[in-house]
């Protein structure tokens, strides 16, 4: 795993200045309704948070106000932890060096753990 927090980002990682969704720029809050933010708390999308329940008025967190990083979330975690995927009938398992290889977001969801203290995907302890 490369800890290098000065390296460049995988090429394969589309940067984008602004939020494709809400138009934040980076370093910016996302817009209330924006389909991009997370949930600072759980690290999932803030939009489908169960704590935001718009009838109820009812919150059992405080999702935060996430920011435009300049990437999609969870991009960077993923490719930092080495996980990756490529289109083939179906999303398939691939390896960094693989040009076709894209971060695969679903692998971290699973695999990783949403540190919310440190707003960041940290790997899951290795099972015994
Ligand atoms: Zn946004
Ligand atoms: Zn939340």
């Amino acid at each position: 795993m490369n800890e290098d927090s000065t390296a460049e980002p995988a090429p394969r990682i589309k940067q984008r200045a602004t939020c494709p969704d809400c138009a934040a720029a980076n370093g910016e809050p996302h817009h209330e309704q924006c389909d991009v933010a997370r949930c600072l708390w759980t690290g999932a999308q803030r939009l489908a948070c169960t704590a935001y329940d718009r009838t109820t008025r009812s919150i059992d967190h405080d999702c935060g106000q996430d920011t435009w990083t300049g990437t999609w979330p969870g991009d960077e975690y993923a490719a930092r932890l080495g996980f990756w995927c490529r289109w083939d009938n179906g999303w398939q398992p691939t390896s960094a060096d693989d040009p076709n290889a894209l971060p695969n977001l679903n692998r971290l969801y699973t695999d990783a753990t949403w540190n919310r203290e440190e707003r960041r995907w940290d790997p899951k302890p290795t099972q015994p």
